[in-house]
């Protein structure tokens, strides 16, 4: 990763986790795209210490820990994507934080490839951000010993619960926008009536009206033009300011 990193000097650089959360331009980005793979999957665990490699499924960890007995984590369950993902956009649900769980965290400098370590207390984490600026290679959790079967449980509670909410089995990036302090944005859109409006291939889900669903071929300017639409609205009926949750990549940089 380093010697990628020497030979990418002053070269625009995205790094890619499991691009759940991503809206590409449709022409593309003028830059190079890292995605971490192989040793970057690896889980490691020793007594109530989580050692996951950022490319690692969040999933996947998420079971990992269970089945080693150790609670935390599952406030993430049925978040789609990697660990470094999750980190740098400080991912979770109304149960919880990625953040609360991490000791430290391994990166690496963009601007010398130089490997160091985060504590905790040097990353300001809040509402979906952090303020991680390296690539993150490997995160230490400090996890709590628990029962198996309980975290199992919750773990599978919270997925049905989402089966029932959102969109299932059909492409999204997840809620398109972040929730103002006490509100919320599916129900903002929804009392706005722009469920179901359709651009292109790409729809407001009837499930849930902070996500936009590709129902068929549908091009990034199709996505944003739905954005463009839903923040105008806002706006102009309830004088919100909605801020996009996704990372929308490339546009203004494109091929
Ligand atoms: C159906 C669905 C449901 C979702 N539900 C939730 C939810 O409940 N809560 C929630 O928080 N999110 C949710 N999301 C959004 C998304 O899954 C999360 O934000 C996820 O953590 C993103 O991880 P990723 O690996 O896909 O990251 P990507 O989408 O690939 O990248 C996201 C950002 O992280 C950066 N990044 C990725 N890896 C690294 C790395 N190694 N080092 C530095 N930066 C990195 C990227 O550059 C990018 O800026 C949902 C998405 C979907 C599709």
């Amino acid at each position: 990763m380093i010697q990628v990193l020497k030979k990418c000097k002053n070269k625009q650089i995205f790094i890619l986790g499991g691009g759940t959360n991503i809206l590409f331009s449709d022409r593309g980005f003028r830059g190079i795209v890292i995605k971490l793979s192989g040793d970057f999957k690896k889980i490691g665990i020793l007594n109530e210490t989580v050692c996951a490699g950022a490319a690692a499924s969040l999933s996947l960890l998420l079971n990992e820990c269970a089945k080693s007995n150790l609670d935390g984590l599952q406030c993430c369950a049925g978040i789609p994507g990697s660990v470094g993902g999750a980190v740098y956009g400080n991912a979770g649900t109304n149960l919880g934080t990625i953040s609360q769980h991490i000791k430290y965290i391994e990166a690496i400098d963009f601007s010398n490839a130089k490997l160091k370590i985060l504590n905790k207390n040097e990353i300001e984490f809040s509402y979906r951000k952090s303020s991680i600026n390296e690539i993150i290679t490997r995160v230490f959790f400090s996890l709590k010993a628990a029962n198996k079967n309980d975290i199992l449980a919750q773990i599978q509670n919270l997925i049905d619960k989402r089966k029932s909410t959102q969109p299932i089995g059909i492409a999204n990036a997840g809620c398109i926008f972040k929730n103002p302090p006490k509100m919320s944005s599916g129900k903002i859109i929804e009392d706005l009536g722009l469920k179901g409006l359709q651009i292109g291939g790409a729809e407001i889900s009837y499930v849930h009206a902070n996500f936009i669903v590709n129902k068929q071929n549908a091009k990034a300017a199709d996505v944003l033009r739905l954005i463009e639409i839903i923040k105008q609205k806002a706006k102009e009926k309830f004088n919100i300011d909605l801020q996009e949750e996704i990372k929308i990549i490339g546009v203004g940089n494109e091929y």
